[in-house]
């Protein structure tokens, strides 16, 4: 349910809508915009209902919200979110790109890749630590090595670092090194794993699973905003279907759809979508296009070598070219790169 408080609104009247919440043991969400002010109330609404919300002193109107999630819901919180990671934002009119290797191999490969992150225009550093892999026997990361790898690479190029976390015992570990935690597609509804999230203080990023649809994936976010970190941000991998030549089939409707109904910051990730090198650059012309606010790219120092993704990495030198040519698309869309 959201309450939209008339226009003049006393304070007096305010707080007292808010302690009718409150009182009902429900829990008020206040979201100010420039002309209006809402507060979305979660909760078993039908104490509230039989209290007659709509008459209480400068309620201007009560609106039901049918879907399930509603921290994550744009009729709850008008405003894009943005979300500034140290000085890096992720939302607005800001463009982000995070790159970096699938998985963090060894101290001189991250650093190499860092410096190719930097070089070529990204603010967030990418690796895995922690790899949820198809295969029991393929390499599954350095775990804790490879997050102090990260945390060395953030201290040499100032770049900020995210990483995926597959447990709750990783997520312990991560929240010390990194600014971004990921939850990534197969992970998605690890509802323990969630809440967990939900209980930090850093930005998750929510990537989509394999076959989930848009409200199943916006209700794995609100888990994580149900526990109060509101710093959320979705990722466009890629889902199943049945064509073969890309890895995945990349959603791009996903982000306009998104935006008509969430807040939150929209990544769009070509490289999973995709897993072919040759079809980054027009996925990610297309993420601008429909106005995602940022791309996750993968990039190696020599991706044939790469211990995990390296057919859908790119080296320095393709990097590079990408974010050239993306420039005038994206300042096209009135963003800042
Ligand atoms: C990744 O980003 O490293 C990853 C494993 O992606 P996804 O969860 O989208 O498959
Ligand atoms: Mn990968």
């Amino acid at each position: 349910m959201i309450i939209v408080m008339k226009q003049n609104y006393s304070k007096e009247n305010f707080k007292n809508v808010i302690n009718v919440i409150e009182g009902l043991g429900l829990t008020a969400h206040l979201s100010k915009g420039e002309h209006t002010t809402l507060i979305g109330v979660v909760g078993d609404k039908r104490a509230l209902l039989k209290e007659n919300p709509e008459l209480l002193p400068d309620v201007d109107r009560v609106i039901q919200v049918s879907e399930t999630y509603k921290l994550a819901n744009k009729k709850f919180k008008t405003e894009p979110t943005v979300i500034d990671v140290d000085g890096v934002k992720i939302g607005g009119d800001n463009f982000v790109i995070m790159a970096g290797p699938c998985a963090v191999e060894s101290h001189d490969q991250l650093l190499e890749t860092a410096n190719a992150a930097k070089a070529g225009g990204a603010q967030i550093l990418r690796g895995g630590a922690y790899k949820p892999r198809t295969s029991p026997y393929s390499f599954q990361g350095l775990e804790e090595e490879g997050l102090k790898y990260m945390a060395e690479a953030r201290e040499a190029t100032g770049l900020k670092i995210i990483t995926e976390v597959t447990s709750e015992h990783a997520l312990e570990a991560a929240v010390k090194y990194v600014d971004i935690i990921q939850i990534g597609a197969r992970n998605m509804q690890n509802f323990e794993l969630l809440k967990e999230a939900g209980r930090i203080n850093k930005p998750v990023m929510l990537k989509r699973g394999l076959s989930a649809t848009i409200d199943e994936w916006l209700n794995a976010a609100e888990y994580i905003m149900s526990e109060g970190n509101e710093d959320v941000i979705l990722c466009e991998r890629g889902i199943r279907t049945f064509e073969t030549s890309t890895r995945n089939t990349l959603d791009i409707s996903a982000v306009p759809v998104l935006r008509s109904k969430t807040h939150l910051p929209i990544i769009v990730d070509p490289s999973h979508a995709s897993g072919v090198r040759a079809y980054i650059s027009p996925l990610s012309k297309a993420a601008v296009a429909v106005d995602a606010d940022g791309l996750m790219i993968e990039i190696h120092p020599c991706p044939e070598k790469a211990l995990s993704d390296g057919a859908q990495s790119l080296n320095p030198e393709a990097f590079n070219e990408l974010t050239a040519e993306l420039r005038p698309f994206i300042s096209l869309v009135g963003r800042k790169f």
